[in-house]
């Protein structure tokens, strides 16, 4: 494998088994038709397309990380934290993946009550049909039910008016601690990432507190190109790494192909001054 930042990786994409609408194999081959060489997996808070995921990529010729994206409440707000190089059997990460899944039913039904009080029944079970895991069931599936039902033209219209805080349908939850999110990866042989910083409702001191935090207890990266930057954002955030010794990753974030702005493996290259996460994969 080359530790060139010219590599394409996409370490960053969702299957069935979270809130993406592809199988792990169905993932393979696109990555595979779009030209990537290194690829993880990265569902949120569940490991069961590790083995599909990695069969897949080895048929195809494609490296392949063990992947994960835990959802984490950091300062009162969800952030997500992306495992690379994981080992998907280690017992230490199932556990704790299980116990931040364990919430998620609770949360939806509470979520349907909410939009049933502003005149959108059924949207529990309506949801539930488009989770491929009932035990993963999330935002995006509710955005997914209410688009079907006409009440949203796309799912960006969604998480502008539905779904968020101050908004019918948001639940706020406890998920996983930072903390323990990254000891779980650490522990499992993995490399820990700070996903799509430029997404975070955190100002410029909560970010500076969480970089600094997070390098303490032993995270070691940051995504600079992700789906959800901007172009202004890969600057921002690779002079991010830079200042905070991050290593760099590129991952599209991909979901769904009507849905996801970027599809897999179509992100420019990392900056070449920048340490790919991948180098320390070799
Ligand atoms: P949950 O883990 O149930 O809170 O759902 C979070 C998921 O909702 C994310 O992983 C995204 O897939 C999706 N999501 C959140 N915010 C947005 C947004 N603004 N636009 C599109 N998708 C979003
Ligand atoms: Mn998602
Ligand atoms: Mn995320
Ligand atoms: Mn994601």
């Amino acid at each position: 494998m080359t530790s060139f930042s010219t590599l394409n990786a996409d370490l960053h994409c969702h299957s069935v088994v979270s809130d993406g609408t592809l199988s792990p194999e169905a993932l393979a081959e696109r990555a595979k038709a779009n030209g990537v060489n290194l690829w993880a997996l990265t569902d949120h808070d569940e490991l069961g397309g590790q083995q599909r995921a990695r069969a897949a990529a080895s048929a195809l010729n494609i490296e392949y990380l063990g992947g994960v994206e835990i959802s984490v409440t950091w300062m009162g707000q969800t952030i997500h934290i992306v495992g690379l190089g994981i080992d998907a059997d280690h017992a230490g990460i199932l556990e704790g993946l299980r116990r931040t899944r364990d919430g998620r039913g609770n949360r939806a039904k509470l979520m349907a009550e909410q939009l049933l009080k502003v005149g959108i029944p059924g949207a529990y079970e309506g949801a539930l049909h488009f989770a491929g895991n009932h035990d993963l069931i999330s935002r995006t599936h509710f955005a997914r039910f209410l688009v079907e039902q006409g009440i949203c033209k796309d799912t960006e219209q969604v998480f502008k008016n539905y779904l968020v805080e101050d908004k019918p349908g948001y639940v706020p939850h406890m998920w996983a601690k930072l903390d323990d999110a990254v000891a779980w990866i650490k522990a499992a042989g993995g490399v820990a990432v700070i996903a799509h910083p430029g997404r975070y409702n955190l100002n410029v001191m909560q970010m500076d507190e969480l970089y600094k935090h997070f390098k303490d207890i032993g995270g070691l990266g940051i995504e600079v190109i992700t789906g959800s930057h901007s172009p202004d954002q890969y600057q921002t955030y690779g002079k991010i790494a830079q200042q905070y010794g991050f290593l760099a990753s590129r991952g599209s974030d991909f979901h769904d192909p009507a849905e996801s702005r970027i599809d897999l493996g179509h992100l420019p290259h990392l900056p070449d001054h920048l340490t790919p996460v991948w180098s320390v994969f070799h």
